[in-house]
C-alpha cells in the first residue's frame, strides 16, 4: 500500500503548552511512529496552504477574517479556543494539508493517508471558530473533493468522542455529503441527538449516535455492524473521510467513554474495509481530538497499519477496567428512523 501522512512543522506554531489541545500532541505522535518504525514506509505529502475559493466553500468571509485579527493579537475565539501568532497561517496549511492528501488520493499517486495535521477542525462551523478549532479541515477537504468532477458522494465518519457540530452544520442540507458521529452525549458541544438526521434535502444523510459514558469496544463494533455497514451501502461513498480523535479511550482525561486503543484499531480496519469494498480503497483520516498522548500516537499508529494492510495492533494500555452499558435500544432506535429493516 502506498500510504501517505501529511505534516508541516508550522502545525506546532498554533501553540499553548498549557491547553490540552498543544503542540506536543504532533510531537509525540511523530516520535511514537518514527520509534516504531513506521514513518520509514509512508510517503511524505507536503502541504500547501488552503486558498481562500476554497476555504469560502465552507465558511464565511467575516469568519475567516476574524480567525487571522485574532490571530495576529493572540486573542481567544471563545474561552476554550486560543490562538498565536502562527494561529492563522498554520489554519490554512492544516485545511491545506487534508485536500492535499485528499488530491494526491484522487490522481491515484497515494492509495490513502493520514492528514496529521493541527489546528483540529471539527467543531468549527461555517460562520463560528469554537472548541479548539479554528476551520473545518475535513469539511474544507470534502467540498474539494467534490469539486473534482469524478467524485459526487462524500462519507464522513467522525469517532472523536465530541459531536462534530460544525462539519454538522456545514453538511446537513446536503444529499452529497453523509455525516456519521459517534460522540458521548449529552456532552460539549451538545448537538448529534439521534433525531438529527438531516435537514431539507439532506434528510437521511446524517447518522448521530448519541452515547452515554462508558460505552466501548462492543458497542462500537455493533454500531459498525448494524447501522453504518447498511447506511454506507445505502449511500455508496467515492471517498471516505474519517475525522479520527482518539478521545472516546478509556483513559482520556477529557471524556468518559471506554474504547481501547485495540477498539479503535477496530474501527479504523472497518472504516479500511468498507473503503476497499464500496470506493476502491479511498480513504483518507485526518486528526481531531485525544488529549493522552500515548493514546493518540498509539492510536495514529494503529489507523495507520490498518491503511497498510496490517492486521497489528498495538495496544499498551490494554482494555478498560470499566464494564460498558449495551447500546441495544439505541441501536433499534436509530434502525427506526434510518429504515433499516
Ligand atoms: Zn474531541
Amino acid at each position: 500500500m502506498n500510504t501517505a501522512y501529511v505534516y508541516d512543522p508550522i502545525y506546532l506554531e498554533h501553540d499553548r503548552p498549557s491547553h490540552p489541545e498543544n503542540a506536543q500532541r504532533l510531537e509525540r505522535i511523530l516520535r511514537v511512529l518514527e520509534m516504531e518504525n513506521v514513518l520509514s514506509r509512508l510517503t511524505p505529502l507536503e502541504p500547501r496552504p488552503v486558498t481562500l475559493e476554497e476555504l469560502e466553500r465552507v465558511h464565511t468571509p467575516a469568519l475567516i477574517e476574524q480567525v487571522r485579527h485574532a490571530a495576529q493579537s493572540g486573542r481567544h475565539l471563545d474561552p476554550d479556543t486560543y490562538t498565536s501568532p502562527r494561529s492563522y497561517e498554520a489554519a490554512l496549511m492544516a485545511a491545506g494539508g487534508v485536500v492535499r492528501a485528499v488530491e494526491a488520493l484522487l490522481s491515484g499517486d497515494i492509495d490513502n493517508g493520514f492528514a496529521l495535521v493541527r489546528p483540529p477542525g471539527h467543531h468549527a462551523t461555517p460562520t463560528r471558530a469554537m472548541g479548539f478549532c479554528l476551520f473545518n479541515n475535513v469539511a474544507v477537504a470534502a467540498r474539494a473533493a467534490l469539486a473534482r468532477d469524478h467524485v459526487t458522494r462524500v462519507f464522513i465518519a467522525d469517532f472523536d468522542v465530541h459531536h462534530g457540530n460544525g462539519t454538522q452544520d456545514a453538511f446537513s442540507t446536503d444529499t452529497n455529503v453523509f455525516y456519521f458521529s459517534t460522540h458521548q452525549y449529552p456532552y460539549y458541544p451538545g448537538s448529534g441527538h439521534w433525531r438529527e438526521t438531516g435537514d431539507a434535502d439532506g434528510a437521511g444523510t446524517l447518522l448521530n449516535v448519541p452515547l452515554p459514558p462508558r460505552v466501548g469496544n462492543a458497542g462500537y463494533a455493533q454500531i459498525m455492524t448494524e447501522l453504518v455497514w447498511p447506511l454506507i451501502e445505502r449511500f455508496q461513498p467515492d471517498l471516505i473521510l474519517v475525522s479520527a480523535g482518539y478521545d472516546a479511550h478509556w483513559s482520556d482525561p477529557l471524556a468518559q467513554m471506554n474504547l481501547s486503543l485495540t477498539g479503535y484499531a477496530r474501527l479504523a480496519q472497518e472504516l479500511v474495509q468498507m473503503a476497499n469494498t464500496l470506493c476502491n480503497g479511498r480513504i483518507v483520516f485526518t486528526l481531531e481530538g485525544g488529549y493522552q498522548l500515548d493514546v493518540l500516537a498509539y492510536g495514529v499508529l494503529n489507523s495507520l497499519f490498518a491503511m497498510l494492510g496490517e492486521e497489528t495492533i498495538t495496544d499498551p494500555l490494554g482494555p478498560s477496567p470499566q464494564p460498558e452499558p449495551p447500546v441495544d435500544s439505541l441501536i433499534a432506535q436509530l434502525k427506526q428512523v434510518h429504515h433499516l429493516n
